[in-house]
């Protein structure tokens, strides 16, 4: 018998007697979806509502459990109470994302972007100023995500977190791929202005292709730096862009053979404790992981995502 025939042989005779045998299912990527900045601004001309109950029917649609990482100062209303208890009902987790959304990586007064400077005392304060907007909920976690994924510009500011998170009990609710929708939810925005009936097809299939398009980069370089495969996490956001179209990604991902899962599943891969010792540190793990690596310089650029390299493509296509 050769190997060939052996493969067949032995996979014949567990599906024989109901062994679980490596089937295409079990390799194909996994992905969980994780949205960030729930807010009762609602978008793409629809209420908060709307937004919210979208997202949520394509998560149920698609048996999916998400996690929300809130961000308080979005949603310190009435509305925005009801709003993260939809997700809470439904199953979802909730985690932490601060309350303020603050810029970690500045350290001057004087930031070129025009952040404020941020210490390590004001971020975890504001991290804590979260805690009663969320703690509450029945699926409440402890996972915390940084704004921006920016996690420190100083040794002593990166590490001073890393340390207060887990005397608080936290994991870091880091994304293996990171994306900008958030970009083109903005010029999606700009196009509806006034404009209920747009045709909004080119923001749908540029959506797609532009997250398609960055979770194959850090699967490829995931493979590369790691040598196995990880419960990717992709960062979205609740936005009138995802309440249109996130029904249309998950459908993207499961036609090109990924599978979606759920993310309390995702965040139990171990590769989620790691912290990379890199200055400025945080961007996607992934990015982070093959920054410390040394190894490829040439494919890191730097920040990870940004509107930046988005916003040329949209206007080329009119987006
Ligand atoms: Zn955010």
């Amino acid at each position: 018998m050769n190997r060939r025939e052996f493969l067949q042989h032995t996979t014949m005779a567990a599906m024989l007697v109901g062994m679980p045998v490596a089937s295409a299912e079990s390799q194909a990527p996994e992905i969980a979806l994780t949205f960030d900045d729930p807010t009762t601004d609602g978008g793409a001309d629809l209420t908060w509502h709307e937004v919210n109950e979208r997202i949520l029917a394509a998560l149920a649609g698609n048996n999916l459990k998400s996690i929300l990482f809130v961000c308080g100062m979005r949603v310190d209303s009435n509305s925005g109470r009801q709003l993260v208890a939809a997700w809470d009902r439904d199953g979802h987790l909730i985690g932490n994302h601060s309350y303020s959304h603050l810029y970690f990586n500045v350290s001057t007064d004087r930031d070129p972007n025009g952040f404020e400077k941020v210490t390590l005392a004001d971020f975890e304060a504001d991290t804590l100023k979260n805690e009663p907007l969320i703690r509450g909920y029945r699926h409440f976690t402890r996972l915390f995500r940084y704004p921006f994924f920016k996690e420190g510009d100083t040794a002593e500011k990166r590490d001073g977190m890393r340390a207060f998170l887990r005397e608080h009990g936290y994991r870091v609710g880091r994304a293996t791929i990171d994306a900008s929708d958030w970009a083109i939810d903005a010029r999606l925005e700009k196009r509806v202005e006034g404009r209920p009936h747009a045709d909004l097809a080119g923001y749908r299939d540029f959506f797609l292709q532009h997250i398609w398009e960055r979770a194959q980069f850090y699967q490829s370089l995931a493979q590369r730096v790691l040598a196995r495969s990880v419960r990717h996490t992709v960062l979205l956001h609740h936005s009138g862009l995802n309440a249109l179209f996130v029904g249309d990604l998950i459908a993207m991902f499961r036609g090109n053979g990924w599978r979606p899962v759920d993310a309390d599943y995702a965040y139990r891969d171990p590769v989620y404790d790691l912290h990379p010792r890199i200055l400025p540190a945080g961007e996607s793990l992934i990015w982070a992981l093959a920054k410390e690596s040394g190894k490829f310089e040439k494919e890191l650029r730097y920040p990870g995502e940004d509107d930046v390299y988005e916003n040329p493509r949209m206007n080329a296509l009119n987006l």
